[in-house]
């Protein structure tokens, strides 16, 4: 049984203030929900002290990126190691966002994910077509191909620590959810490839959350679905009530 996993996706957002703020309201909403995993991902300036927020609670913190470098002259760069040092659990890797505006490539992303493992951080490895592809009718190929580049060399005691997220890129921050239909046929795919790549275990045990314009009012119906094992949630992760609507209604 894999247990529901919603993870808020803070991106290029709010303040210092506000980010403190929001993690206060989340970690005093969540201190009786022990049935779902909750995490949230601020910007990195403000990682520090959203991690402090929530230590010792049910609230796990993660970045929006990392670096494949353990240290040295990379500039802007963030290390594995760091977001270690100031408590991070989790990392978003291969979000469509820097797949697609920031120009990152499956080879860029898989160096990102092996060394996010190495160091102990759990990444959410993210998967998801553009609606040209869709329209093409080539989804489940570029799926394939996200999969097989982001995931290469992963043994199947690695995928332990890896939760995926499919994004369908035209879901995202635009309003226009998948249908449970839509989104469960993908989750079922990337769950068979994992069965043909690490076997029976791993499929059953990885969970596969889907980002795209969730809401409280759509969640559920998404939740619902066999494959489907929570949410990655951008613009409703910015505020505890509707961040809250999402987790509430997924358990
Ligand atoms: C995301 O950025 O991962 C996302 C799913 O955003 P939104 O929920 O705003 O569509």
């Amino acid at each position: 049984m894999r247990r529901p996993f919603i993870a808020g996706n803070w991106k290029m957002n709010m303040d210092k203030a506000g980010a403190v703020a929001l993690a206060q309201g989340l970690v005093e909403a969540c201190k009786d929900i022990a049935d779902v995993d909750v995490a949230i991902c601020p910007p990195f300036v403000y990682l520090d002290a959203v991690c402090q927020v929530c230590k010792g609670t049910n609230v796990a913190v993660g970045a929006e990126n990392c670096y494949f470098e353990d240290n040295g002259a990379f500039t802007g760069e963030i290390s594995v190691a760091m977001l270690k040092d100031i408590g991070a659990t989790y990392v978003i890797l291969g979000h469509s966002e820097r797949r697609n505006i920031i120009g990152e490539c499956n080879e860029l992303i898989n160096k990102k994910v092996k060394k996010a493992l190495a160091g102990g951080l759990k990444p959410i490895l993210c998967i998801g077509e553009l609606l040209e592809t869709r329209k093409a009718g080539k989804t489940m190929d570029v799926i394939k191909d996200q999969l097989e580049g982001s995931l290469a060399d992963l043994t199947a005691e690695d995928m332990a620590n890896v939760t995926l997220a499919y994004e369908p890129v035209w879901a995202i921050g635009t309003g226009e959810v998948a249908t449970p239909e839509q989104a469960e046929e993908v989750h079922a795919f990337v769950r068979d490839w994992l069965t043909n790549r690490f076997g029976a275990e791993v499929a059953q045990n990885t969970r596969i959350q889907y980002g795209g314009s969730v809401k409280a009012s759509n969640a559920q119906g998404l939740i619902g679905k066999e494959d489907i094992d929570g949410a990655l949630v951008g613009g409703a992760s910015l505020k505890v009530d509707a961040f809250m609507g999402i987790i509430n209604n997924c358990r």
